[in-house]
């Protein structure tokens, strides 16, 4: 799978609900687990390779590869720190401010709904999949000085992200 840098425009799309969990889904979110592992990531949001739904894949708790479907924060607390990065900015680092803490809802893979809280990497990674559902990304996070020591390193990866702009977009019914 391409998954797509920043200046694409599929990243910055806000995405719609599942409403079927079909086996074209599933198999999708199989070949995103695979494409996570190979880049390797701990988390890959639908926009990332080009489906605008409401779906991401983590690998963030103890080697459990999740498939989250219509996810939700029903609460957080607590502030951390960490030093973020993302699969749509090779090779860029820098420290994103997050709740610590957090209670989620979501479906998984036979459409039951999961209500799971915890903190650590999984919150961590949980929080920044479910930004990229709505458009955002770690760096709209980062303070001004932050984004200018960036700079030049966004500026390389946009072009490539707007090189992939014509890229085949996926259609799934
Ligand atoms: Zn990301």
């Amino acid at each position: 799978m391409e998954i797509y840098k920043f200046g694409a425009e599929c990243l910055r799309e806000n995405t719609n609900a599942v409403k079927n969990i079909t086996q074209e889904l599933l198999n999708f979110m199989d070949d995103m687990i695979e494409t996570m592992i190979l880049a390797p990531g701990v988390g890959l949001a639908g926009p990332q390779v080009g489906l605008n739904k409401d779906i991401f894949t983590i690998n963030a708790d103890e080697g459990i590869f999740e498939k989250i479907i219509n996810p939700r924060v029903l609460k957080k607390e607590g502030i951390s720190t960490f030093n973020e990065g993302c699969l749509s900015f090779p090779l860029l680092y820098s420290d994103v401010v997050r709740p610590e803490w957090i209670k989620v809802s979501y479906l998984n893979e036979d459409g039951e709904e999961v209500i799971k809280e915890g903190d650590g990497l999984w919150a961590r990674c949980f929080q920044h999949e479910l930004d990229h559902l709505s458009g955002v990304l770690f760096i709209d996070h980062l303070s001004k000085k932050q984004m200018k020591e960036l700079k030049k390193d966004l500026k390389d990866i946009k072009k490539i992200g707007l090189s992939q702009n014509d890229l085949e977009k996926i259609l799934l019914s």
